[in-house]
């Protein structure tokens, strides 16, 4: 399947993401992993992002246009693109590499979340400062409090992990996000789900009948 992925912050976005790669054997086309990958390769687009990003600027769309282009052109079937589009730009952009190289979009996936849902987990995270694992400590606390169960690190919050941040980061994320979700819709290849009902880990299997459904229909 060809997929976009689109989520709020805490919604679920890379774990859906990692398991569609893992047991679906999809590449995972990350814009910011591209901008890594073609800087550290010193490709042209790479000396181009390059020089944007050193002077403190923001990289234009069509260099990230082509950066797309060139990775579409490889891979051609079976991705899921993360971070792209950004914007109604973007989206008409990638709507023309999409028809140029032959490639037919799945669906565009939007996990969607109820606020509440979101600063109830993300308040329960808290990441080991030793080894990096993240727990959720309403769904499974460790065995000693603050204490990591892997290592014996100290846990701590995630520094902008208050409601009030989290909130900020959804409405934000929503605002930037509504208009290409809206494109998406119009054009019927919106699949929302609500990750407020769905463990994506456990429901995985759901969420990928619902989508293989969405690929047959069309
Ligand atoms: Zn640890």
């Amino acid at each position: 399947m060809q997929l976009i992925i689109f989520g709020a912050p805490g919604a679920g976005k890379g774990t859906l993401a990692q398991n569609i790669k893992k047991y679906k054997n999809h590449k995972h086309i990350s814009t910011g992993d591209l901008f890594r990958k073609h800087i550290k390769n010193q490709t042209e687009l790479g000396k181009i992002a390059s020089s944007y990003i050193d002077a403190g600027e923001l990289v234009p769309d069509e260099v990230t246009d082509d950066l797309i282009y060139s990775e579409l052109k490889l891979i051609k079937k079976d991705f899921i693109l993360d971070g792209y589009p950004r914007n109604i730009h973007q989206a008409q952009r990638l709507d023309e590499i999409l028809e140029e190289l032959e490639i037919p979009l799945t669906a565009c996936v939007y996990l969607s979340i109820d606020k509440n849902v979101i600063v109830d987990r993300l308040l329960y995270r808290v990441v080991c400062q030793n080894c990096g694992f993240t727990y959720n400590l309403k769904i499974a606390p460790t065995k000693v409090e603050g204490i990591c169960d892997n290592c014996g690190g100290e846990l701590s919050h995630r520094k902008d992990d208050s409601s009030d941040v989290i909130i900020h980061r959804i409405e934000t994320y929503e605002k930037e996000t509504a208009p290409v979700i809206n494109f998406y819709e119009e054009k019927n290849s919106l699949v929302s789900i609500d990750c407020s009902k769905y463990d994506l880990i456990d429901n995985f299997e759901d969420v990928w009948q619902t989508l293989l459904k969405k690929e047959v229909e069309g």
